[in-house]
């Protein structure tokens, strides 16, 4: 079972997580091509190592995030909100709670 650190409510079961995705996925425009819509949507590479991936904290605080895990060892690195204003927002409150030396 995999543990998933999330920045809010901490390490929890990944049973609590929808999977979401290959993170690394860049969406084309609105108006751009079907091929390029189609390799969007369909075509996934199959990465052998370190990996960005898409979770949501389904059961927990809902959030998004990316999840950085090792594809091989199942080892997660990292984990933040997936939306850059929620990572400004987890990052100051981490500030806020850390005490000044
Ligand atoms: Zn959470």
């Amino acid at each position: 079972m995999l543990r998933i650190p999330c920045p809010y409510c901490g390490p929890r079961d990944h049973a609590e997580f929808d999977y979401g995705g290959d993170a690394t996925v860049v969406w084309p425009a609105l108006d751009d091509t079907t091929e390029a819509w189609v390799e969007a949507l369909y075509f996934r590479d199959d990465p052998k190592g370190p990996h960005r991936e898409l979770w949501r904290h389904a059961r927990g605080c809902r959030l998004w995030l990316i999840v950085e895990r090792d594809t091989v060892t199942h080892e997660i690195s990292a984990a933040h909100p997936a939306h850059p204003g929620m990572a400004d927002e987890v990052t100051a409150q981490s500030q806020a709670e850390t005490p000044s030396a």
